[in-house]
């Protein structure tokens, strides 16, 4: 829904495809539903009932009678099921094989395919931990600090940090009750705990044929309780020659699981080292930063691979120019902890000029649900240069102007002023010590 539905629906009409919206009752009369050529409600707002309930979408591709179903992100757009139900129906899930995504869905399965791949992986237990003993055994073998992560586990959830057997005893109870809850998979697994890791991933373009490409790096080092808040591409924070192994592994893992579509493989660097962490089959909230640097559509990519066609480039077409830098703009309140703020947007200034995009589909007048994640818009800008990027977008920042709600607007202004930042000295670790400094 709002911004990548948008966003969606703009790459439709560019290729002259027609395109049909789905809402909730509580998205009706947002304006962007009235740039598709046909608008269906599916449902109540609680996304139970509406964004997440199959039969209501099934029923509504039926009557418009569409070809493929553009999943976005979030939602069902890794519900291995959806696609079954989608294909079940003749109706293209736009996204990989319905194994594909189970397969790199289970965070354990996928480790062990990139392992199998030959490509490094955070030292920890082989697979899901069945019980407390083998937990304790991976634990003790690998080292303290440990995380546990849930198999199903997205979105920064469900991870717990153990220093110790008796936290570790204590957190793999919470872990497993969370997992369920969230995931209906209660699977756990164990990795090492890396120090001040960067988080830094590869965008990945394979057709049904085989081919497989990279798109280069997106550093999304800096998060706010694992989420991700600024993502930019390049990474200040890695040599060409660890770009390159990186980007060949990202895309031997690609081809070696039978991959198709656009998909994002995960990566943590230490020092000098790389280790896979996991695969997301879907288009990523960040893809705009790398469609900026390299001046493919990935959205219009996905189509076409969906439909069939060959990739029309080969891993030496693809060239990374200048420097793109991309913040999230949460309907959040910095000073209370990030409470999210929904509500009436009274007053809406969208920055412009050279080199700024910004993919909201938020305006003057709209009002925040309160059912959805808290996201407004992303704000992107691309220039010649990482430094002449950062003044871009201190720039676009300040010509930012939401009220009627809170937004993360001036934190997103204090990483861009920040010396380390402009360094591109920072790790996961950076944002929680310039918030709790
Ligand atoms: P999710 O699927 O929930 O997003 P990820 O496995 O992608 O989870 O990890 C999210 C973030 O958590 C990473 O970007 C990183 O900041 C942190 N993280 C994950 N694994 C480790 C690890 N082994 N050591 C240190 N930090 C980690």
């Amino acid at each position: 829904r709002g911004e990548i539905a948008l966003r969606i629906i703009r790459a439709c009409r560019e290729m002259g495809i027609e395109s049909v919206v789905v809402y909730s009752t509580a998205d009706a009369g947002a304006a962007y539903l009235d740039l598709a050529d046909e608008a269906i409600c599916i449902g109540p707002g609680p996304s139970a009932k509406s964004y997440l309930a199959m039969p209501s979408i099934i029923s509504a591709a039926e009557i418009a009678n569409v070809d493929a179903v553009h999943p976005g992100y979030g939602f069902l757009a890794e519900n291995a099921h959806f696609a079954e139900v989608c294909r079940a129906n003749n109706i293209e899930f736009i996204g990989p094989d319905v194994e594909t995504i189970r397969r790199v869905g289970d965070k354990a399965q996928a480790r062990d395919a990139a392992k199998a791949a030959g490509i490094p992986v955070v030292e920890g237990s082989a697979g899901p931990v069945e019980d407390d003993d083998e937990a304790l055994q991976v634990a003790r073998k690998v080292g303290y600090p440990v995380l546990i992560k849930a198999v199903s586990g997205g979105g920064g959830r469900g991870m717990r940090i153990s220093n110790n057997d008796i936290s570790l005893m204590h957190n793999l109870a919470s872990a497993r009750s969370e997992a369920e809850a969230a995931f209906g998979d209660s699977s756990i697994y164990i990795e090492k705990y890396l120090a001040d890791p960067r988080h830094i991933e590869f965008q990945i373009l394979a057709d049904r044929q085989g081919n497989v490409v990279h798109l280069g790096d997106r550093d999304c080092s800096v998060q706010r309780r694992h989420q991700k808040v600024v993502e930019e591409s390049p990474s200040p924070g890695i040599t060409p020659d660890l770009r390159r192994k990186m980007g060949n592994a990202a895309s031997k893992l690609g081809k070696s699981v039978g991959y198709h579509g656009a998909g994002t493989v995960e990566f943590l660097v230490q020092g000098r080292k790389f280790y896979f962490i996991e695969v997301n089959a879907r288009i990523q909230v960040e893809h705009c930063v790398t469609e900026l640097v390299t001046g493919i559509d990935l959205i219009q990519e996905q189509i076409r691979i969906a439909a069939g066609e060959t990739l029309n480039r080969k891993q030496s077409d693809v060239k990374v120019k200048g420097h793109a830098i991309e913040v999230r703009v949460n309907a959040e309140d910095p000073d209370r902890d990030f409470t999210p703020s929904p509500g009436l947007i009274t007053r809406y200034e969208a920055p412009g000029g050279p080199g700024v995009r910004l993919d909201s589909h938020a305006q003057g007048g709209y009002r925040i649900p309160p059912h959805y994640d808290s996201m407004i818009g992303k704000l992107l800008v691309r220039a010649d240069t990482r430094e002449a990027a950062i003044s871009r977008m201190q720039r676009a920042l300040d010509e930012y102007r939401i009220e009627g709600v809170k937004t993360t607007i001036p934190l997103l202004r204090r990483i861009m002023r920040d010396g380390d930042f402009a360094r591109g000295d920072y790790s996961t670790k950076f944002l929680d010590a310039l918030l709790s400094g």
